[in-house]
């Protein structure tokens, strides 16, 4: 029977997949292209719980396709069960409000929107031509970080410059991880019967990290903008801050504006206060052994994050529900106390036994009896998003 999805995300330089059966429940084979396009090259495959590594002599996002392919008609069985291809997109602009079936108006749109996401987007496009040369009679799917937040009102997505620039160049907030916050939207109303009808505050905290209101199953605001890096704090990013600084920097470094810019994306954040690393657990562990800057960058981490869920929480009637995602949000409990502790004036606060020893992967109501939100673990699956729009889309 045809029922699995060829999950694919395809980046500059990596290249990320699986195979997804069963309605998206099951996956059968995963893996990732690392170092695409550079010295060192490989693709690994994890199936059946072993590891295969195979050295990639040519680096190219062709060859990591092929290496799939090759791989697939190695296990016919699976190969046979392909009915589709998802592919992951960041950007889809003002032109993708929901998940589409690929043609080439729509690679042609994707690399419109290549502009405001100009590492990704023609990535994204590349895979796509790719997969779609190397797999020609399956039909594939374009699944877009930014097309949840379509739904934001005017007054939450202009920024406060000259209209001209939203109207001539579609200078905007667009915000991103959409695919996770419809997948957590969906996935709460599963756990919590009407949480659909309700008001909901996301916090998808990963290396990237960003903040969702959903109002009544549809996103009302966020904190990523025209790219992913105003907002939170983030692993290597900056998220908001005062713009003069773009001018500063630059000023007293001497380099240019898309330099400075650089700074703020690659080397700020967790990595750039705790100048230890980007990684929540290296500095979790750190902070343990008595390293300081450690502990400023999580907390500033933490203060942060609270701000973010406040702001965005202005565009619900009632914050009923707060949800921690992403490997930040479901794994780091002290991340997820010291934002709760920002947040007491919302009445919004977690039962810290509970909160410790949340199991890993679960889904977990933490929040304490006096709360009044309810506060939630919940892991996220952007590949099981994926694959169910591609089923959805391909079965029309
Ligand atoms: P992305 O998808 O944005 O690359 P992830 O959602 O995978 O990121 O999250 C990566 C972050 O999650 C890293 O900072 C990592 O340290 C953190 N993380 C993963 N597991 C844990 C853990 N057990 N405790 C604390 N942080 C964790």
């Amino acid at each position: 029977m045809k029922d699995s999805i060829l999950v694919i995300n395809c980046g500059s330089s990596s290249l990320k997949f699986a195979v997804l059966a069963n309605a998206g429940q099951d996956t059968l084979v995963e893996g990732i292209a690392d170092r695409l396009g550079a010295n060192g090259s490989s693709i690994t495959f994890k199936f059946e719980g072993q590891k295969n590594v195979i050295e990639l002599e040519d680096g190219s996002h062709k060859n990591a396709v092929s290496h799939i392919k090759n791989w697939l008609s190695r296990h016919p069985n699976i190969e046979s069960s392909l009915a589709g291809i998802g592919h992951r997109v960041v950007h889809g602009g003002e032109t993708f409000s929901k998940s589409v079936l690929i043609n080439q108006d729509v690679i042609d749109g994707i690399n419109e929107c290549a502009q405001f996401a100009p590492l990704h987007n023609p990535a994204h496009a590349k895979g796509i031509e790719v997969a779609f040369e190397l797999f020609p009679g399956l039909p594939q799917v374009a699944v877009f970080d930014t097309a949840f937040h379509q739904t934001l009102a005017p007054e939450q997505y202009l920024y406060p410059i000259p209209m001209h620039f939203y109207r001539e160049h579609h200078f905007r907030k667009y915000g991103f991880h959409g695919t996770s916050y419809r997948y957590i939207s969906q996935r709460l109303e599963e756990i919590a019967s009407g949480s659909d009808q309700q008001g909901v505050l996301v916090a998808h905290l990963g290396n990237g990290a960003s903040t969702c209101a959903i109002n009544k199953g549809q996103s009302s605001d966020t904190s990523m903008g025209i790219t992913p890096l105003e907002g939170l704090m983030m692993g290597t990013r900056s998220g908001s801050l005062d713009p003069s600084l773009l001018s500063f920097i630059s000023k007293a470094e001497n380099i240019s504006a898309d330099e400075a810019l650089d700074i703020l994306n690659k080397k700020s954040g967790l990595l750039g206060v705790s100048e230890i690393s980007n990684d929540c657990r290296t500095l979790e562990e750190a902070m343990e052994s008595g390293d300081q800057r450690a502990k400023l960058a999580l907390d500033m981490f933490a203060a942060r994050t609270a701000k973010h869920l406040a702001s965005v929480a202005t565009t619900l009637e009632s914050i009923d529900h707060l949800v921690f995602t992403g490997g930040i949000g479901e794994n780091s409990s002290y991340l997820r106390q010291v934002i709760c502790n920002h947040l007491k004036a919302l009445n919004i606060s977690i039962d810290s036994t509970l909160n410790e020893n949340a199991p890993r992967g679960e889904s977990l109501n933490i929040s304490s009896k006096n709360s009044n939100t309810n506060v939630w673990i919940i892991p996220t699956n952007e590949e099981l998003m994926i694959a169910l729009d591609t089923i959805s889309l391909i079965q029309h």
